[in-house]
Formats: structure tokens, C-alpha cells, sequence
């Protein structure tokens, strides 16, 4: 656009920086999910890193319709697009609780996909309605003590046996795996039949064999419940199956997609948090006689994170605009999920720099979000991973 004489145009700075995915609908649930979470959520938050916040929190998102934002009408969602998942994924990061974010995201954009795109009638209504509804908790299981990026090396079975299938093995590091209801289970269910020889299963968490064994300690996310489960001699009746017999793997890697972009999403979400908490400290906080951010050492380093949030939350759009389309972007939402996990751990590290000795206390809240932020270079897929996917699909 042209400057004229009368009318100099001078940078917007403080635009509402609506990006062209989203409209003024998604701009009121945005607004609503951050009154709830500042209200609401974040008033505990202190309190929920020290016990995990209370699965009252899922029935209470559930009344009010933020858990099927994205989910279909006829199921209790409210019908909505993919956009609305990741205005929920962004705004839920005002509870200052990364477990909590990651718990309710296990939820809706991990554990309750899978159910709505490949179960039978009867298993959404089992699982998927009262899921929208906050009344049952989800739990998805793939890693295992010994396999996790390997997710083809997994050794849980599942067994024919009549018309059950009987399942031995056990996941660790289960996000909701003490809390949940039921959990979408990757198991083998034909050794001999490499990629072909997966299945999934929903499995009721109280069936007798399956046995939550501990409660995991962890760097961060301690708002979050963390389990090691095993699964001795469960029976499940065929009806169990979720998907198709054999084709677990794929559908797995699917889900993956899904759950990669929301956590990507996410990182964004946290690393801008942060940015603006430390922002609000270096014009607080002075030091020879002036705010720290006066510094231009200190101003870079803002420009520096801004400019790398900017960067992860177009990836994140974009991609999340080609998800939406019905695309199956996996190069980009591999990209996007590195980017984002990388520049959240960077941002949240340069934030606690900025802070200074303050930085590193508990009161401020920067180091807990370096704490959160540090999984999502590891968690559903590493750094490494999304390298090895990247890089594969250029053929090499
Ligand atoms: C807090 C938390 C919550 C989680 N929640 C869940 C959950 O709800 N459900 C679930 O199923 N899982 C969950 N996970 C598991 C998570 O997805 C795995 O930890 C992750 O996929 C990595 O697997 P791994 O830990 O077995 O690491 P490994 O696979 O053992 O990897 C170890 C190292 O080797 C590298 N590596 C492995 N293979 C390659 C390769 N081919 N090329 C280069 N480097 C490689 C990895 O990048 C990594 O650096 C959670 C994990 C954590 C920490």
C-alpha cells in the first residue's frame, strides 16, 4: 500500500494479528478459553504441579463444549473446524500448566481421533460421546520400555483366542494412564507380517490384567499423570478392535500426524507466553540505571525470539490450513513439530537468561515452562525422528 501525502503510513505494531486462518468466531472461542483458563485453571496451577490437576477439569471442559470443538455434531461436538482444535491448543496454554494442556490434548487430538475416524458406531457412542462430554478419560498407548521411536519393534500381543483376543505387554510413559477409562492400544497382532501386522484395540482400563503399576516422575509436565501400565492375560472381545485387523501400524502413524501438529501448536502457544512474561520483566526490572530490555544486547534477544515464534506459528498455520484442506501434509507437519519443539526450548531458555537469577526460581514461571517445553523435543517423536521423516521423504 502507497503512502500519500496526508496520511503517512507508520508500522501497525499492535495489530490484533489475526491470521488469515482464522474468523471472528474463532476469535470469541479464543477470548472464552482464555477467560476460562485465567479464571478457572490458573489459579490452581501451583497447587496442580504438586498433585495433577483433577479429572473434575475434563467434565468441566466437557459442559463446556471445548472438548469436541473440532468433533462432529451427531457425536456432542460442536462441529467445527480443524482451526478451532488449534485456537483450543493455543489458548489452553493460559492455565500455566503444560501437564494440564497435555493431558487435555491426549484427549481430544490424540487418543479420541482414531475412535471417531476408524470405530464402529457403537464404540463412538461408548467412548467417543461421553469422551466430549468430560465423563470418560482417554489414554493412548504406543511407547513401551522397550520401544518408542521403534514403534514397529513393540511386543505387546494380541492373541486370537475364540472370539476374544487375550493381550500381554506393557506401555510406559502414558499420558492420563492412571486416570483414564479406556486406552487405544497398539499391539502386534502377527509377528510374521512386518507393517501388516499391528492392531489397535480399545481397551476398558478396568479389565481385570490390566494393572496400572507406577506413577512416573519427571522433569516437567508434573501437572500431568505419567503411567507405566502392563497388561497381563486381558481378554477383549473382537468388538475390541478399533480399525482393521492388521493395519494398527498405519493407523497409528495417522494419529501421529494429528497429534504432532496440536503439540506443535502448543509450543508456539508456550514459547509466546513466555516471551511476553519476560518482556513484562525486562521493562520491570532495571539494572545501571536503566530496564533491562533498554540494553540493545537484550533487545536482540528479543528480536531474535520473537522473530523465531513468528516463524513456528506460520509453519504451524499454514500447515494446519493444508490439514484442514484434507491434505495429508506429513513432511510439513514434521517440520512444523521441530521447529516449533526446538524454538520453545530456545525461547524458554533465553527467557530464563533474561530473568537472571530470577529466572531460575520456582516464582516466576519461566523455568517450569522450559521444563514443559523440553518434552516436546522428544515426546510424539523426537527431533531425531522428525529428521529421519524429513529427510526420507526427499527420497533419501
Ligand atoms: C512425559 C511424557 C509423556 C508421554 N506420553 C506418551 C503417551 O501418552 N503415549 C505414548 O505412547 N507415549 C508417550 N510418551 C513417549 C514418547 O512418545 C517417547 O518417549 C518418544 O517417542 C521417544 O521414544 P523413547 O523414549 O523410547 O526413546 P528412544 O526411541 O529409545 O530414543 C532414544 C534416542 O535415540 C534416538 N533415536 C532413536 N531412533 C533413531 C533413529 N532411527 N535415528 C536417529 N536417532 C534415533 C532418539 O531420537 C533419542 O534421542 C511420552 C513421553 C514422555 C516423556
Amino acid at each position: 500500500m502507497a503512502a500519500i501525502a496526508e496520511s503517512v503510513l507508520k508500522p501497525d505494531f499492535n495489530a490484533s494479528r489475526k491470521h488469515f486462518i482464522f474468523n471472528d468466531e474463532h476469535e470469541q472461542l479464543r477470548e472464552s478459553i482464555t477467560n476460562f483458563a485465567i479464571k478457572e485453571l490458573a489459579p490452581h496451577a501451583d497447587e496442580w504441579e504438586e498433585t495433577t490437576f483433577p479429572d473434575s477439569v475434563f467434565r468441566r471442559m466437557g459442559e463446556l463444549g471445548f472438548l469436541g470443538l473440532d468433533k462432529p455434531e451427531q457425536y456432542g461436538g460442536q462441529g467445527g473446524d480443524y482451526f478451532s482444535a488449534i485456537v483450543l491448543g493455543e489458548a489452553i496454554a493460559n492455565a500455566n500448566c503444560g501437564g494440564l494442556a497435555m493431558g487435555i490434548a491426549v484427549q481430544t487430538d490424540m487418543a479420541m481421533p482414531p475412535i471417531l475416524a476408524l470405530g464402529t458406531e457403537d464404540q463412538k457412542q461408548q467412548w467417543a460421546v461421553p469422551a466430549i462430554k468430560g465423563e470418560k478419560i482417554l489414554c493412548l498407548g504406543i511407547t513401551e520400555p522397550d520401544a518408542g521411536s521403534d514403534v514397529s519393534g513393540i511386543k505387546t500381543r494380541a492373541v486370537k483366542d475364540g472370539e476374544d483376543y487375550v493381550i500381554n505387554g506393557s506401555k510406559t510413559y502414558i499420558t492420563n494412564g492412571h486416570r483414564a477409562d479406556v486406552i487405544v492400544l497398539v499391539t502386534k497382532t502377527d509377528a510374521d507380517a512386518g507393517y501388516d501386522g499391528f492392531t489397535l484395540f480399545l481397551v476398558p482400563m478396568d479389565s481385570p490384567g490390566v494393572i496400572r503399576e507406577k506413577k512416573l516422575q519427571k522433569l516437567g509436565m508434573h501437572a500431568s499423570d505419567t503411567a507405566l501400565l502392563a497388561f497381563q492375560d486381558v481378554r477383549v472381545p473382537a468388538s475390541a478392535v478399533l480399525g482393521q485387523i492388521g493395519k494398527g501400524f498405519y493407523h497409528i502413524m495417522w494419529e501421529l500426524q494429528g497429534e504432532r501438529l496440536i503439540g506443535a501448536a502448543g509450543c508456539v502457544a508456550g514459547a509466546q507466553k513466555c516471551f511476553e512474561k519476560t518482556l513484562q520483566y525486562a521493562h520491570e526490572r532495571k539494572a545501571f540505571g536503566r530496564e533491562i530490555g533498554k540494553f540493545q544486547v537484550i533487545r536482540h534477544k528479543f528480536a531474535e525470539m520473537a522473530t523465531k515464534i513468528e516463524s513456528a506459528r506460520q509453519m504451524v498455520y499454514v500447515t494446519a490450513w493444508r490439514f484442514n484442506n484434507g491434505e495429508y501434509p506429513v513432511r510439513e507437519i514434521s517440520m512444523a513439530k521441530l521447529h516449533a519443539a526446538r524454538i520453545a526450548v530456545e525461547v524458554a531458555d533465553e527467557c530464563i537468561q533474561i530473568h537472571g537469577g530470577a529466572g531460575y526460581m520456582k516464582e516466576y514461571g519461566v523455568e517450569r515452562i522450559w521444563r514443559d517445553m523440553r518434552l516436546n523435543r522428544i515426546g510424539a517423536g523426537t527431533d531425531e525422528i522428525m529428521l529421519e521423516v524429513i529427510g526420507r521423504s526427499y527420497g533419501l
